[in-house]
């Protein structure tokens, strides 16, 4: 047992009843038995609008997993009281994985039991100037490892299990993957991460964008698409985005967004850090931690109510599309 997980179990005591519990699978490590559970919240009904939160898919960045469990105990909280979200929920969905690599998290760690990064593990490649960051086979004592080009991992099986059962049949869904690490500025990414070009849903992704900024223009994030940063291979949410634009549902919306938290400037201001194993990825200071735990509850609930309303940007006429994606090109490929 570790903190994140004890945590998530008694949030698990007090959703009995009210939400829908599932454990994915089991992962066994050095004699550890880990559940990956799954939270799902409002209505079963398969088409209905759907938000998925995923945390801890690198171990070590567990501020992800934290963040989702302090959602999800405000949830519990407003649940009992407030009608607009017990409204919204009984037409949405709310689907959360807090913890998707709990050997990782466990230990601290990047990789997941098997030395492999899940977030490397898709059998999907890179296109163009690819690094060992990227993603390598070389060897899972260094870092970026993609595992056996053969199977995926078991906790990268489970992921796609739960957001094909739950998202994939959705008229409309979104995924919010939270990571921390890179630079000073938190990041709001959308695909690729595999190659530069712009990906079917550029003029959806851009109008959500411009959507965002006009009601929050104060907000704190870099939107951008992920290759804007670096091209990787293997990644998850990218395999699961073209498998779904093959799929009978491929007329519909998935959008996978990735939250990437920066903290090199929880760094900055305590440069000392660097030498504690979590300083890099993890904010070491409670008053840090508790500012970035609320930090993004209002991005959460902008998606939640753009997925219930989603004329001014998921219901785009002919021209419209047109336009956006135009202007989409200017801001990000050109
Ligand atoms: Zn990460």
């Amino acid at each position: 047992m570790f903190q994140e997980l004890a945590q998530l179990e008694s949030l698990l005591e007090r959703l009995d009843g009210h939400a829908r519990i599932e454990t994915l699978t089991r992962i066994r490590w050095q004699g550890h038995d880990f559940p990956v559970y799954a939270i799902v919240l409002g209505t079963l009904q398969p088409q209905a609008p759907t938000l998925g939160f995923f945390g801890g898919v690198h171990g070590l960045e567990k501020i992800g997993s934290e963040v989702i469990l302090s959602y999800l105990q405000t949830l519990i909280e407003m649940l009992e009281w407030d009608r607009e979200l017990q409204r919204r929920l009984a037409e949405s969905r709310l689907v959360f994985v807090p913890i998707v690599n709990p050997v990782g998290v466990y230990r601290g760690t990047r990789a997941n039991g098997n030395g492999v990064d899940l977030m490397r593990n898709a059998p999907i490649e890179g296109q163009g100037n690819t690094k060992l960051y990227s993603g390598h086979r070389l060897t899972p004592w260094l870092p970026w490892y993609r595992g056996d080009a053969s199977r995926m991992e078991t906790e990268a099986e489970a992921l796609c299990e739960v957001v094909r059962r739950y998202l994939f049949e959705a008229e409309l869904s979104i995924v919010l993957d939270l990571h921390s690490g890179f630079g000073i500025r938190d990041r709001l990414w959308f695909p690729y991460a595999s190659c530069r070009k712009p990906f079917p849903d550029i003029a959806e992704a851009y109008a959500l964008k411009n959507l965002f900024d006009h009601c929050f223009p104060h907000h704190v994030y870099r939107i951008e698409p992920m290759s804007e940063e670096y091209v990787i291979n293997g990644d998850l949410w990218d395999y699961l985005y073209d498998s779904f634009k093959s799929s009978p549902q491929a007329g519909r919306l998935f959008l996978p967004l990735t939250l990437e938290m920066g903290s090199w400037l929880w760094l900055r201001k305590s440069p000392l850090h660097l030498f504690q194993r979590h300083g890099l990825f993890h904010p070491l200071l409670p008053h840090r931690q508790q500012r970035i735990l609320r930090r993004h509850f209002t991005l959460f609930e902008f998606l939640h109510r753009c997925l219930l309303s989603p004329t001014k940007w998921a219901e785009q006429t002919h021209d419209q599309r047109v336009d956006n994606r135009r202007a989409a090109w200017e801001t990000w490929y050109a």
